[in-house]
């Protein structure tokens, strides 16, 4: 085999994979980091002080503070709760995750622009293929195969490496669809907004199983709402909640969604070389499907041989 031999692929540069390259990478091992990129992963942003001190989150990156969380009940009560510990930074998730992909590659991991495509297990390493991004549409770039002793698949929800690599009820797996829109804050806006503020709302208009957000995100917000019933107009909910703070006529900048991990799979790996860490291997808070921090804690424990 006249290929390069790397001691670990990881593939998805999110949170949990781009940790997991940059820890391994610092421990000296040669690690090639696979992202397929040209999406900014859907998400409100918050994240917690204890993500901003133990990952050394600079300050540039965050793009609001929020110093309370506003709980507003089924029957409207609101209670404001100040943050512990100072405030809740607030990332927009294409710099974010972009920072923390050349941390990696400044710690010595390899980059590459890729989708990965599958993978087989071959005399004690693992083949992976994957297809370069270039100007042809995902799906339709070179194909290319690098071979790696282990391989974690960070690749998020509904993991592409854990279903080839058979990871049990990986296939299986429940999930919430979470739904958001970024609009642009507009100048004047109403006493129901507080750019300091994160809002979670618990309202069955909002969300009948989940809850729905309003996050500050400096010049613009995040407000968004989830479901695990498919009958549920996500849409239309979030509607409701612009309707609620006063902000039915703001600027849309961008609305996505996708899908979130409730329950930690039972398994993580496949009993041979491929391990799953992040939303791949349902790792967020069930009670606020908060993933970042955790999958940044189970990138960052990740060894290999
Ligand atoms: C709408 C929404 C709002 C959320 N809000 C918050 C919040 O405010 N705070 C919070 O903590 N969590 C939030 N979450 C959860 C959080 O986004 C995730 O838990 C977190 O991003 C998980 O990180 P990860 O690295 O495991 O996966 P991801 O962030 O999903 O990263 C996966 C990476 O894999 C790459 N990838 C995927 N498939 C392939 C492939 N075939 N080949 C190569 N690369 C691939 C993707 O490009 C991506 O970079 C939210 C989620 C959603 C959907």
């Amino acid at each position: 085999m006249t290929q390069e031999i790397y001691d670990v692929v990881v593939v998805g540069g999110g949170p949990a994979g781009s940790t997991a390259a940059e820890k391994l990478a610092e421990k000296g091992k040669k690690v090639l980091l696979l992202d397929r990129g040209g999406r900014v992963k859907p998400c409100g942003g918050a994240i917690p002080p204890r993500l901003i001190k133990d990952y050394k989150i600079p300050d540039s990156l965050l793009v609001a503070k929020a110093t309370s969380a506003r709980m507003i009940s089924p029957k409207n009560k609101k209670v404001d709760i100040p943050i512990e510990n100072g405030f809740v930074g607030m990332v927009d998730r294409g710099t974010f995750d972009e920072w923390l992909r050349q941390r990696a590659q400044a710690a010595g991991a390899i980059r590459e622009v890729g989708n990965f495509s599958e993978l087989k297990e071959l005399d004690g390493l693992v083949e992976i293929s994957y297809r370069v991004r270039g100007k042809a549409q995902i799906g339709e770039g070179e194909l290319k195969k690098v071979y790696a002793r282990s391989v974690i698949g960070a690749d998020g929800a509904k993991s592409g490496v854990g279903r080839a690599a058979g990871v049990a009820g990986c296939a299986e797996a429940n999930y919430v669809f979470a739904y958001h829109e970024i609009l642009r804050k507009p100048e004047k806006t109403s006493i129901d907004y507080d750019a300091s503020r994160c809002d979670v709302i618990y309202q069955q208009q909002v969300s009948p199983d989940f809850y729905g957000w309003v996050f500050p995100h400096g010049d613009t917000l995040s407000i968004g709402t989830g479901s695990a019933d498919k009958g549920f107009s996500l849409r239309n909910a979030v509607g409701h909640l612009r309707a609620q703070i006063g902000f039915e006529n703001a600027e849309l900048i961008r609305h996505e969604g996708a899908p979130l991990p409730m329950k930690p799979l039972k398994r993580w790996d496949n009993g041979k070389h491929v391990v799953l860490a992040g939303d791949a291997a349902g790792v967020v808070a069930p009670s606020s499907g908060e993933g970042i921090y955790y999958a940044m804690l189970v990138g960052s424990s990740q060894q290999v041989r």
